[in-house]
Formats: structure tokens, sequence, C-alpha cells
């Protein structure tokens, strides 16, 4: 059984993390928080005491970290140097399509394989191991990387090269956001029309309005049991995530030369609602906003 060095252990990388252990590997785990290396340690994997620490006797390096500073920091400052030869280095983090694409050329020139990978699926589905992984890296990567992440997740998608599995999940998480202020906007026009939001949803789900927004995410309560919005939009998918891909979604674009005006408009609106105090509700929550 590979040994794994899992660096990041909070609220994604906690159940990732344990998921791995119940699967019958040693895992190293280290993170900055002692309460979430806690945890871990409770679940049955061992506490590092620095990344290098953990990493350095490691057949896979794992990473779950906030964001492309951190991811770059860690693989620079310690991970590409202590990382053994035939590891396989795997971030699961959500960062900038540049930081991913640098990070992977990085560890090719050192002779090391690594891939980015992305996850879908929240905190219920890290703990359940239901995770959709998206990756970005060379094909020998890739086959290194699939079994480990089969042991966390429902799906294991090859993008492309390094960098794309970021370019798919932040693809995909501006659609979310603009059809989800769409599907909200809609509800709220039906509400001012006199029209039923049950009725509403039993017509648009069937119709060509149809989105996951609205029939796994609907912003209202009701139509939907399991939505965010029958518990006043906690849990769930948080706005600040949100906002964060929708503006790694813009830069991109800016960096690419792509125009996105819906993205940049959901960005702009989710922004807006962050700044009123959205932050932690759950991005279905926009329909607040809408409403005035
Ligand atoms: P989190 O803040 O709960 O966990 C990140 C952990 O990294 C923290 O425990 C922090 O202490 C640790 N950390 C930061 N710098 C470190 C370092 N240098 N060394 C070791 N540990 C360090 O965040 P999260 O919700 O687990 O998200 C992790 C990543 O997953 C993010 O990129 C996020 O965008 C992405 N993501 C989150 C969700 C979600 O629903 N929470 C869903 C999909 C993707």
């Amino acid at each position: 059984m590979a040994i794994i060095a899992f660096i990041g252990v909070g609220n994604m990388g906690g159940g990732m993390a344990l998921n791995l252990v119940k699967a019958g590997h040693e895992v190293w785990a280290f993170d900055l928080s002692a309460d979430a290396l806690a945890r871990v340690v409770a679940g049955g994997a061992t506490a590092a005491t620095s990344a290098a620490d953990a990493a350095a006797g490691a057949d896979v390096i794992i990473t779950m970290l906030p964001a492309g500073s951190h991811v770059r920091a860690a693989y620079e400052g310690d991970l590409f140097a202590v990382a053994q030869p035939h590891a396989i280095l795997i971030d699961c983090s959500t960062i900038d399509v540049a930081t991913a694409k640098a990070m992977g050329e990085a560890a090719a020139s050192k002779g090391l394989a690594m891939v980015d990978a992305p996850v879908s699926g929240g905190t219920a589905a890290a703990d359940g191991g239901t995770l959709t992984f998206m990756i970005g890296g060379p094909d020998a990567a890739f086959g290194m990387a699939q079994p480990i992440l089969e042991k966390m997740g429902k799906a294991v998608i090859h993008a492309g090269g390094p960098g794309m599995g970021q370019a798919a999940k932040i693809c995909n998480n501006m659609i979310l956001g603009a059809t989800m202020i769409a599907t909200a906007e809609a509800f709220v026009l039906a509400e001012k029309l006199g029209l039923e939001a049950q009725t509403f949803f039993d017509i648009s789900s069937k119709a060509s309005g149809q989105s996951w927004s609205m029939t796994s995410y609907c912003p209202v309560p009701g139509p939907v049991p399991t939505a965010p919005s029958n518990r006043d939009y906690a849990g769930g998918f948080a706005a600040a995530l949100m906002l964060k891909d929708l503006k790694l979604a813009c830069q991109a674009a800016q960096g690419a030369g792509a125009s996105v005006p819906m993205g940049a408009e959901a960005e702009a609106l989710y922004q807006l609602f962050v700044n009123n105090g959205g932050a932690a509700t759950d991005f279905s929550g926009i329909i607040r906003l809408l409403r005035g």
C-alpha cells in the first residue's frame, strides 16, 4: 500500500485524508491548524511536523490548500526538493490556471510526475468519498494518480495537459454561477407576476429553463427538499467560494483573451452579495439580493 503525505487537511482535505486511511493507506498529514490536524489524527492519520516531514518518505503527495500562492509556496519551498523520484504529486486545491501550469511544468523539469486535480462536490462529497476529480497532466502521471483519487471520488476524468483540470473546474463553475443568478431572477419575476414557485418549477424543470441550479439547488424553498434554500441557505456551496471561482475564471479569461460578459456580471453580483454579508451563505442565497 502506498504511503501518502496529505498537506492541508481542512474542511475538504480532512475528509479526503480519512477516506485514504479507511482504504488502508498510511497517511502522513500536515496542516498549519492544530485543530484540523487533530481531527485526522483521531481518525488514524499520523501527524507530521512539517510539509517536508510528511512528504519525504511518501509515494504519493497530495495538497489541498486555499489558493495558488499557498500551492506555489508549498511545492517550491519544500515538496519538489524532498519528493522521492518515483512519487506522484497531486494538487487538489482550486487555484489559477497559470500557477497550476507552472507547477506541472516545474515538476516535469525535475523529472517528477504531477497533476492538477481540482474537485467538484463540497464537504459532504469529500467526507463520503464521492468527489469528481478533473485532472490536468501527462498521461503517465494521470495513470499514477487515478487509482489513488478513485478512493476519494466517484469520477476521475482526464481533462488534458498541466492546468487543464483547473480550466475545466473554473469553466464549469462559471456556468454554475451564471445559471444560478438567471434561475433566481426568473423565480423572483415569476413571484412578482403572480405565478406560484412550485408551478413554475414543475414547468421549467421539464422545459428549456432546466439546469442543475434549478433541479439540484433550487433557490426557493419547497420544490427540491434537499436544496440549501430549505435550510435558510445554510451549508451547501458558500458564496465566498463561488466568488473565488468566478474571479479565477475572469482572470483566466483576461489572460486568454476570451470574452466572458456573463461570467463578469456573475462575479460582480456575487461580490456585491459577499460585501453585503452573504459570504458564508449558500450561493443560491443570492436570490435575496435579487429580491432587493
Ligand atoms: P480550508 O481553509 O478548510 O482548508 C485549507 C487548509 O489548508 C486549512 O486547514 C489551512 O490551515 C491549511 N493550510 C494553509 N496553508 C498551509 C500550509 N502552508 N501548509 C499546511 N497547511 C496549510 O479550505 P477547504 O474548504 O478545505 O478548501 C480547500 C481547497 O478546496 C480550496 O482551494 C477550495 O477552493 C477548494 N474547494 C472547496 C470546496 C468546499 O466546498 N469547501 C469545494 C470544492 C473545492
